[in-house]
C-alpha cells in the first residue's frame, strides 16, 4: 500500500488527481485484507478496474483499489453450452479474444471494449446490439463492510441500458470478484446492428465477425493509450414517441431507434449537428472522427472538459430540447474523511 499516488495511470482521461491511500489487489484475499483495513479505520474505498470509464475530478480521499484478480476457468456443458468463468481483474478483451479461439460465440460483438471484465456488468456494457446481460449468468461479489463473498444472479443484478444496481443501490457496497458467462458452441452470429453485415466481407464467420468489430471501432474511435478519452462521453438520449416525431419534423435525417415504447436518440449525431466535431477548449477537444468522444489532449484536471461537457448539454437542450446524460462515473469530492487524520505505515497498519 502507498500514500498520495497520482492516478494519471489509472484513468484513461489520463487527469492527473491523487488518491490517499492506494493498493492493488492482485488476489480475493489481498482484497479482503485491504477491505477489512479499511473498515477497521472507517476509511472510503474507492475501486478501479481499467479506469476507462471515470472522470475523476478531484483527489480522492480514502483508500483507492486497483482490481487485478487474475484467472479463467472454463466448464462445458452437455450440449453446446460453456460456463465460462472469470477474475474480476481480467481485460474484457483478453476474455474476449479467448472466447474466440475456443469458437465459443457471444461476445465476438463486444470486441475491443476497454477495461476489466469485473466493471463490465457495473454499466451493462454494450455495442452492436449485444450487452453483457446477455450472457451473463452470475457475478461473485464480496460485500465491502462484512467481507462476505457470494453470487448473485445476473437476472437481480438491475440490469438495464448503460446500468445496473451496481451504479445504483449497490454502489460502495459490493465489489465484483468473478463474471460467469454463458457462451455457446453453435453458430450465432448478430449482424443486424451498426452496419456490420455489409462491413463483414464473405461468408460471416465468428472470427471474420470479430475482426471486423475490432477494425471499425478502431477507425472511429481514438485509443486511450494514444490519445486519452474515455469512450462515449453521454448516452443515447431516451424519448417519447410524441417527442420523437416532432424532432423527426424538425429534422428529417435524425438517427433514432425504437426502444421500449419511445425512441433512442443517437447522442453522436444530436452532437455532430450542433457542429461540435473537431471542436477544442482549452486542452480537451470533441474528438474529429466521433463527436460523442470528448478527448483530453494535454490537460491534468478535469476542470476544462467540465466546462465543455456543461457547453455542449446547453447547446443540445436549446436545440433539441433533449437532456443528455453523462457516461462515465464521476468520483466525487469527498471532504472531511477520517483517514486524512491517520499516520500510515507501508505494510498497511495504521
Ligand atoms: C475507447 C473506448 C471505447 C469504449 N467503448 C465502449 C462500448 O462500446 N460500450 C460500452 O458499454 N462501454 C464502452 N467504453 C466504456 C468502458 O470501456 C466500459 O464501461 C468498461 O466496462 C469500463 O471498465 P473499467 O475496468 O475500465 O472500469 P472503470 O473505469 O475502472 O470503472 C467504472 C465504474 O465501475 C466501478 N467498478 C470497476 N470495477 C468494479 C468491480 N470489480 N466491482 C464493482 N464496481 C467496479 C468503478 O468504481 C466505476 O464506478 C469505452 C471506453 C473507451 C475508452
Amino acid at each position: 500500500m502507498q500514500k498520495n499516488v497520482s492516478l494519471a495511470a489509472y484513468n484513461t482521461f489520463r487527469f492527473s488527481y491523487q488518491a490517499e491511500y492506494f493498493a492493488v489487489a492482485e488476489t480475493l484475499e489481498s482484497l479482503k485484507v485491504l477491505l477489512a483495513w479499511a473498515n477497521r479505520l472507517d476509511i472510503k474505498v474507492t475501486i478501479i478496474g481499467g479506469g476507462s470509464n471515470l472522470l475523476i475530478s478531484n483527489d480522492i480521499s480514502g483508500l483507492v483499489i486497483i482490481n487485478r484478480l487474475a484467472g479463467m476457468k472454463a466448464r462445458e456443458h452437455l450440449g453446446d453450452l460453456v460456463s465460462f468463468t472469470v477474475a474480476a481483474g481480467e481485460t474484457w478483451h483478453n476474455v474476449v479474444e479467448h472466447a474466440i479461439e475456443q469458437e465459443w460465440y457471444g461476445i465476438e460483438n463486444l470486441a475491443l471494449i476497454p477495461g476489466t471484465i469485473g466493471a463490465a456488468p457495473v454499466q451493462n456494457i454494450g455495442a452492436y446490439g449485444v450487452e453483457i446481460k446477455d450472457v451473463l449468468a452470475r457475478v461473485q461479489v464480496i460485500d465491502q463492510t462484512t467481507g462476505d463473498v457470494y453470487w448473485v444472479n445476473a437476472r437481480d443484478c438491475g440490469f438495464a441500458y448503460r446500468d445496473s444496481h451496481f451504479k445504483g443501490k449497490w454502489k460502495n457496497k459490493l465489489i465484483i470478484t468473478s463474471v460467469e458467462l454463458t457462451l455457446k458452441k453453435h453458430a450465432d452470429l448478430l449482424l443486424s446492428y451498426g452496419g456490420l453485415a455489409n462491413r463483414v466481407e464473405g461468408e460471416p464467420s465468428l472470427k471474420k465477425v470479430f475482426e471486423t468489430v475490432c477494425k471499425v471501432r478502431q477507425e472511429k474511435l481514438p485509443n486511450p493509450s494514444e490519445l486519452a478519452n474515455a469512450g462515449s462521453f453521454f448516452k443515447n438520449p431516451i424519448v417519447s414517441s410524441e417527442q420523437h416525431d416532432e424532432l423527426k419534423k424538425r429534422f428529417p435525417n435524425l438517427v433514432s431507434f425504437p426502444f421500449e415504447s419511445g425512441f433512442k436518440l443517437a447522442a453522436g449525431w444530436l452532437i455532430d449537428q450542433a457542429g461540435w466535431k473537431g471542436k477544442k477548449y482549452q486542452g480537451v477537444g470533441v474528438y474529429d472522427k466521433q463527436a460523442l468522444v470528448l478527448v483530453n489532449y494535454s490537460e491534468e484536471n478535469a476542470a476544462p472538459l467540465m466546462v465543455l461537457e456543461a457547453q455542449i448539454k446547453e447547446s443540445i437542450l436549446d436545440l433539441y430540447g433533449v437532456e443528455l446524460e453523462r457516461e462515465p462515473v464521476e468520483f466525487p469530492v469527498l471532504v472531511n474523511n477520517p483517514a486524512s487524520e491517520l499516520s500510515f505505515k507501508v505494510d498497511g497498519e495504521a
